[in-house]
Formats: C-alpha cells, sequence, structure tokens
C-alpha cells in the first residue's frame, strides 16, 4: 500500500474545520516556512523535490517558479487552477471538498516563496459546493491569523480569493483561465509571453494545479530531497489518480508514483479488479485528452516490460504504443466496451468546448463528431475512417492551445489500436439495428 501524504487525514471526522487539521499537524509547514526559511529557500526546496505539475503537463513546478519574473514595484500572483474539468478526473474536487485547509496551506505557503501578496482559487463553476467550502476554510484562516496581515507575526502579507469559472473546459487552459479571471471571455492566449512574464493583469504570475500547490505542503515538512525519494526516477512522490469506469472500487487513489498498472488496476488495495470478472479491454490513463491503449499495451510496454504508474513508464513507446499519466482520470474499459462510441462522446465533449479561435481546432473537431456519429448510427464508410484520421492529423500541432491536440489523440489512438472495430461498424447493414445486432454477435463471438 502506498504511503499518503495528501490524502493521510482524509477518513478523520471532522478534518476540513481548522481546529481538526491543526490537531493533526495543519499549519505547520506553514509555520516552518515563515519562520524558519526563505522564500529562495522553498524554492530549492521544491526543485530538489522533483515535484512535476500535477495537472496534466508534468512540467517540473520549482523550475517552472524560478522563470517568474521580479521587476520591482510590479505585483506578482499565485493562481491555482482549479477548473478541473478532464472528464474522467475527480481528484482535485476530492482533495478540496475533503481538506480544503491542504490547498490553503499550501496556497499561502507557495505565495510566500514567489513573493505573492495576491492569490487566487479559480474554481470551475460546476464546483460551486465546493467553492462554499473554500470560502468557509479561506474564512477561518483570516480569522486565525494565517491570512491577512503579518500572517504568524512572520511580516508576511497575503490575501486569497476563490473565483467561480462559468462552466468551460477551455478555462482550464491557463491563459484562458487568467483572460477569464480579469473578466473577459476564456480565449487562449498566443505564447509567448508566458504568464511568468506577463499573467495576471499583465504582471508576472505562477499558474499552478491544485494537487501540485498542496504537495509543496509535505515537501516543506519534510523537505525536498526526502520528498524524492518516493518515486521511480523523474516521477517523484506520491500522485492522486481518478479512477473510474469498470472497477470493483471506484475512487480517488494517492499512489506513490511507480506502482505497476496492473497492480493499480488488479489489487484490492486499489481498483480491486474489473466488474463482474469480466477481460479487460483498454484503458484511458490520464484523462481523456490522452491517447487510449489496448489492455495489453496498457499492461506491459511494448518491449515487454511491465508497466508503471510514472510519467515516463507510460509515455514509453511514444504515442505509436504508450500514453501519457496526465491529469491521472484513469478510465478503464471492459471488453464489452464500444471504443467507437466511446470516442463519439469524446469528440462530442471537445467539439462543444473548442473556444472556436482557430480553424483547424473550431472545424476539425466537429468534423470528427459527424463522422463519428454517422459510424455509430450506421451510416459510415471505410472511407470516412481514412477521413477521420487525416483530419486529426491536420489539428494535432497547429493551433493556439493544447485542446486541439487533445481532441485529435484520442481519435489517432483508437484508429491505431482498435481499427477492426471501426471496420466492423462501417462494413456492415447500414442500420442502427443490424449494427447493433452485428455487434452483440460479434461480442458473442470474442467471448
Ligand atoms: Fe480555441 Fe481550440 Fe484553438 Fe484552443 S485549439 S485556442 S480551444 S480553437
Amino acid at each position: 500500500m502506498s504511503r499518503k501524504l495528501l490524502l493521510a487525514n482524509d477518513h478523520v471526522e471532522g478534518i476540513r474545520r481548522l481546529d481538526v487539521y491543526r490537531k493533526h499537524g495543519g499549519y505547520n509547514a506553514l509555520e516552518k516556512a515563515l519562520k524558519t526559511m526563505t522564500p529562495e529557500q522553498i524554492v530549492e526546496e521544491v526543485k530538489a523535490s522533483g515535484l512535476r505539475g500535477r495537472g496534466g503537463a508534468g512540467f517540473p513546478t520549482g523550475m517552472k517558479w524560478s522563470f517568474l519574473a521580479k521587476p520591482e514595484g510590479v505585483a506578482r500572483y499565485l493562481v491555482c487552477n482549479a477548473d478541473e474539468s478532464e472528464p474522467g478526473t475527480f481528484k482535485d474536487r476530492y482533495l478540496m471538498e475533503r481538506i480544503p485547509h491542504a490547498l490553503i496551506e499550501g496556497m499561502i505557503a507557495s505565495s510566500f516563496a514567489l513573493g505573492a501578496r495576491t492569490s487566487y482559487i479559480y474554481i470551475r463553476g460546476e464546483y460551486f459546493y465546493v467553492a462554499n467550502i473554500l470560502e468557509e476554510a479561506i474564512a477561518e484562516a483570516y480569522e486565525a491569523g494565517l491570512l491577512g496581515k503579518n500572517i504568524l507575526n512572520s511580516g508576511f502579507d497575503h490575501d486569497c480569493y476563490v473565483q467561480v469559472g462559468a462552466g468551460a473546459y477551455i478555462c482550464g487552459e491557463e491563459t484562458a483561465l487568467l483572460e477569464s479571471l480579469e473578466g473577459k471571455r476564456g480565449n487562449p492566449r498566443i505564447k509567448p509571453p508566458f504568464p511568468a512574464i506577463a499573467g495576471l493583469y499583465g504582471c508576472p504570475t505562477v499558474v499552478n494545479n491544485v494537487e501540485t500547490i498542496a504537495a509543496v505542503v509535505p515537501i516543506i515538512q519534510m523537505t525536498g530531497a526526502e520528498y524524492a525519494k518516493i518515486g521511480v526516477g523523474k516521477s517523484t512522490g506520491t500522485k492522486l489518480i481518478s479512477a473510474s469506469g469498470h472497477i470493483n472500487k471506484p475512487g480517488v487513489y494517492e499512489i506513490e508514483l511507480g506502482v505497476p498498472v496492473e497492480e493499480f488496476i488488479y489489487s484490492d488495495a486499489y481498483c480491486g479488479g474489473i466488474r463482474n470478472g469480466k477481460q479487460l479491454k483498454a484503458v484511458v490513463a490520464g484523462g481523456s485528452s490522452v491517447p487510449i491503449l489496448p489492455a495489453h499495451l496498457i499492461l506491459k510496454t511494448a518491449s515487454g516490460e511491465p508497466r508503471l504508474m510514472t510519467y515516463e513508464s507510460l509515455s514509453d513507446g511514444g504515442f505509436a504504443t504508450g500514453t501519457m499519466l496526465g491529469s491521472g482520470g484513469f478510465i478503464v474499459m471492459d471488453e464489452d466496451t464500444s471504443i467507437v462510441k466511446n470516442l463519439w462522446n469524446f469528440s462530442r465533449f471537445y467539439h462543444h468546448e473548442s473556444c472556436g479561435q482557430c480553424s483547424p481546432c473550431r472545424e476539425g473537431t466537429g468534423w470528427m463528431e459527424k463522422i463519428l456519429h454517422n459510424i455509430v448510427e450506421g451510416h459510415g464508410t471505410p472511407e470516412d475512417v481514412e477521413l477521420l484520421w487525416d483530419i486529426q492529423g491536420k489539428i494535432e500541432g497547429k493551433t493556439i492551445c493544447p485542446l486541439g491536440d487533445a481532441a485529435a489523440w484520442p481519435v489517432a489512438s483508437a484508429i491505431r489500436h482498435f481499427k477492426d472495430e471501426f471496420m466492423q461498424y462501417v462494413t456492415r447493414p447500414q442500420s442502427i439495428k443490424d449494427v447493433k445486432h452485428y455487434y452483440r454477435v460479434h461480442q458473442l463471438a470474442e467471448a
């Protein structure tokens, strides 16, 4: 069983409240940071920890922090990206709901390290009830002198605000988030400049994910070097995984990076195996944006090594045979799942969420959705599968923000690994009834 750093106390009654959180060691790390460390020392500890962004990109957090411009007399901001909208991902919600002070303590300590007097938690609109939980926790922190002026008599002043978004997936992209936070439509900005140079209101800004910021607390407590001892290689520390789909025990798990994928799926300590004794068919390992892998490639790499829950192992083989750890949204599909229908569902999502600024994404996501709908409804042709392949290739890498890639990668990987299934849909009698019938027969034949 993995060691827990973020969810060690999630089972404690009342841990949402400040008094209970403090009884279990809460805000000790902040006290240590403010009273015994300089901001530079904290940045060095985060660098030494090897912590990588937990939102999806996996960029080294300490390095991101060190890019922050520090011009004299200009405000700096820390913005927490709590716009958790990636299908299959719900780990930040769990953390904020259960232990809101873990995030707030991380916000204050990180802000001290970055020299930010003001921070914002930008939370997705659908999480309005979690925003209320955060607001209550922030009020408690002000009351206790953990926010506001001269925090814990350290001379450090800090204010933290919660801003609720309006339910747009694209606002999880950091520059779209900043636009929205400034009160504008959440369109991604063209980079450079990066937020570290010109972010919120044109000022140097660090945007970090909820889990990333919360992880700063144990890093300060235990030191970066000790944190780096957990995990494997450049995948250090622990990671929250949202496990869903056809498993016996869906939920949020904190794992030490390096747990074998097979153990994660089948062990009772985690997912507990596939529901109803079915066979594993495929896994989307890091939220809907990452390539889907068939069972044999998610359990083992192409070279036959056991696949591990790390950034490196999951991406081993590139997109030809690998995937990404991404946001940690781990969606398990059993043998009865239609990959084509599942892909149509994802495509509808990306088409709906495209902000429309760039043509390949705006038009391409719409085309992919329509073609997949045709195929699912039994009106597709083999040429449609070729066209889908062509369109995804014309989106990837040709857009302002990563949503275009996020829409293209699932399509590319589904065709790459499950082309037979597409061909079954497009080479059978052209009516829904017949396709459904054929699919049922095919499943039985496979079993
Ligand atoms: Fe908007 Fe899509 Fe372009 Fe991103 S890739 S800026 S979501 S149109």
